[in-house]
Parts: C-alpha cells; sequence; structure tokens
C-alpha cells in the first residue's frame, strides 16, 4: 500500500520516500494527518512531506532519496497497477463499441433486407419460394458479416470519440458547403474502386473456392444475399470504410449517407428485380450505374460485371458484360413453386415468400 502512494516520476527530487524507507508517520515535516495506509489525507500521491510551498526547506532538510533500486522497484508496481488497469478498462470500452457496431449492422440488415423481401413480396409474389433453405444460409452469413463488419468500426469509432482519430467532422461550416456532395462522391468512387479489384481478385480459382463460392452459393441471389460472405469477403469489406475516414474528410451526416446507399445497394442488386426506374439502368445513366439488372448478370454469368456502385472499372477494363434481366429467375421461381405446391397461392397473390 505504501508502495502504491509513492507513484511519482523518478525525475522529480521530491517524490515521497518516507513511508518507503520506513519512517514513522511521525515523521512527515508537514504535520499533515496521515490515513491509517500512511498516506497523508487530501494530498497528492507525492511531495507529501512538503508540499509546493516548503519544497526549498524539504531540499535543505538533506533527505536522501534511495538508491535507484528501490526507486524503480517502488514506482513500477503502481505504474504496471495503474497501466493494467488503463489498458483493460480501454480494451472493455473497445470491446463495447464494436459489440454495438455488429449490432447497428445486423439489425440494419435485418431492417432494409426484410423490407425490400416484404416489396418482393408484393410485387412479384412467389419469387423467393422453394428457396427457404438458401434464404437461412443467406442470413446466417450475413449475419457472420455484421459481427465482422462491427470490429473495425468499433475500433475507430472509439477512437473517434476518445482520441480523436479520423477525419470525419460534425460541423458542416468546417468545409465549404460543395464539399459535402463531393466527399459523398469520393467515398462511393473509392468503395467502389476497391470493391472492384478485391470482387476481381475473388474470382481467380483459389480466392473463389476459398471464400467468394460463399456469395455465388446463392442461384439466383434473393434481397437476404446482401451481406452472404464468407469471412474472408467479409473483411475485406469490412475495412475499407473504416479506412477511408482516415484519408477523406467526410461530414458525419455524409457518412451516414454513404452507409444507407451501400446498404441500400447491396440489397437492391440482389433482390431479383429493377426497384429503380429504367433511366437509372436503361438510359445514358445506366451506363454508367449500377443496379440489380447488372449485378444479376455477374450471378447468372459468374463472371465480368464487378463493380458495385459505377460501371467505370468495367468498362475500362474489358468486363463490363452489359445489364440482364431477370426472366431465366423469374421462369426459375415459376418451376419451383410447382415443385413446392405453391403455385395456387402464388397465382393467388398471396405467394408465401421467405
Ligand atoms: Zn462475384
Ligand atoms: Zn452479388
Amino acid at each position: 500500500m505504501v508502495a502504491t502512494e509513492a507513484i511519482g516520476s523518478l525525475d522529480d527530487p521530491h517524490v515521497e520516500l518516507g513511508p518507503l524507507l520506513g519512517e514513522r508517520q511521525g515523521d512527515q515535516p508537514t504535520g499533515k494527518p496521515a490515513t491509517d495506509d500512511g498516506d497523508v489525507a487530501g494530498e497528492s500521491l507525492w511531495h507529501s512531506h512538503c508540499d509546493s510551498r516548503n519544497v526549498a526547506r524539504c531540499k535543505r532538510s538533506g533527505r536522501s532519496w534511495n538508491t535507484p533500486q528501490t526507486l524503480a522497484g517502488a514506482a513500477n508496481l503502481p505504474d504496471l497497477r495503474g497501466w493494467l488497469r488503463y489498458t483493460a478498462g480501454m480494451l472493455l470500452a473497445i470491446l463495447a463499441a464494436t459489440l454495438v457496431m455488429s449490432l447497428i449492422v445486423g439489425v440494419r440488415y435485418l431492417i432494409v433486407s426484410g423490407a425490400f423481401a416484404a416489396a418482393t413480396r408484393v410485387k412479384h409474389p412467389g419469387l423467393y419460394d422453394g428457396l427457404t433453405p438458401q434464404i437461412r444460409r443467406e442470413i446466417g452469413w450475413s449475419l457472420a458479416s455484421a459481427v465482422i463488419y462491427g470490429v473495425p468500426a468499433g475500433v475507430v469509432a472509439w477512437g473517434w470519440q476518445n482520441l480523436g482519430w479520423t477525419r470525419i467532422y460534425t460541423d458542416l461550416q468546417s468545409y465549404p458547403l460543395w464539399y459535402a456532395p463531393v466527399s459523398v462522391l469520393l467515398y462511393l468512387i473509392a468503395h467502389d474502386t476497391w470493391f472492384y479489384w478485391t470482387h476481381r481478385w475473388m474470382h481467380t480459382p483459389r480466392a473463389f473456392k476459398l471464400a467468394h463460392a460463399v456469395h455465388h452459393d446463392s442461384r439466383p441471389p434473393t434481397a437476404w444475399a446482401a451481406m452472404a460472405f464468407h469471412p474472408i469477403e467479409a473483411i475485406t469489406g469490412a475495412v475499407i470504410i473504416p479506412l477511408l475516414v482516415f484519408l477523406i474528410p467526410i461530414n458525419i451526416g455524409c457518412l451516414g449517407l454513404v452507409l444507407a446507399i451501400m446498404t441500400v445497394m447491396g440489397v437492391t442488386n440482389h433482390m431479383g428485380w429493377e426497384v429503380f426506374p429504367r433511366f437509372m439502368w436503361n438510359g445514358p445513366l445506366g451506363a454508367w450505374l449500377i443496379t440489380a439488372s447488372h449485378h444479376q448478370r455477374h450471378h447468372d454469368l459468374y463472371r465480368g460485371n464487378y463493380g458495385l456502385y459505377f460501371r467505370f472499372w468495367d468498362r475500362l477494363c474489358g468486363t463490363d458484360k452489359g445489364v440482364g434481366d431477370f426472366v431465366k429467375a423469374h421462369a426459375q421461381a415459376r418451376v419451383r413453386r410447382r415443385r413446392v405446391g405453391g403455385g395456387v397461392a402464388g397465382a393467388a397473390g398471396g405467394g408465401g415468400n421467405e
């Protein structure tokens, strides 16, 4: 106990060493009342025998400052305890942040995928009939991915709050207003670039077998397949936004918009029908944007159309396979419905989707 109260800089000649040297409590020169464990009530952990007013007197007293070994031993023990306590508290806080982030990502996935699956039930009754085992698998992989996504996001969120990490800013006025939409575009372009090249790499035979086959197990994909990734693929997806926030300044609201676009596009690209107006995927704009019609073709062909938001990289690298359609997927759904006996319900408009 005495040792723990002798914390102080070793460079400071006024570290309290009296108790360490076995001095009697009555020896305290300031005459301040000592507590039962030898500390001086209300006093700092050091200078307990000579506060700032009587440092000079203390120096004059000619106390010996002990040997270096005693000093090191006395000071290191409490330093270690304090360090352990601090580190444990910090790790717990980071763990809590990652859990919260995983929860947010998981709940966000369930809500958005659930909403678009419900929309599918209305717009295309029976489209997911007979896919119950696949959808269970998609949800399982997606929730596992949510846990992985929460780890870098939680660490960075903790660092942002506690250590001032990242270039996220909360005051929109910190940068010119025109920068807000530009920053969103920069994030989407950077994310798209990362996705294109990692996705293309995952279509090399070894990487596909090891990681990406999980995502292509969805035949055809559904709104629940948005995050159905093998952990290796989930890691490649999870690190990019937490890395970008260190590089590209972004307002917190704009970051939320980027995450919302990411989530909605991830879900709608897999849902088996086109939710966006035709001009977004079939006109001049559609020549550069990616929606379900484009990504469906990737799942049909297993190659080409590797992009996420934009067709830029696919067109530049000659991997663009054009916009697909859903004829095959919908025909397969009709066959499944007949097979599972859901044809009557589907024809009646009440197709029981999973
Ligand atoms: Zn793929
Ligand atoms: Zn996909």
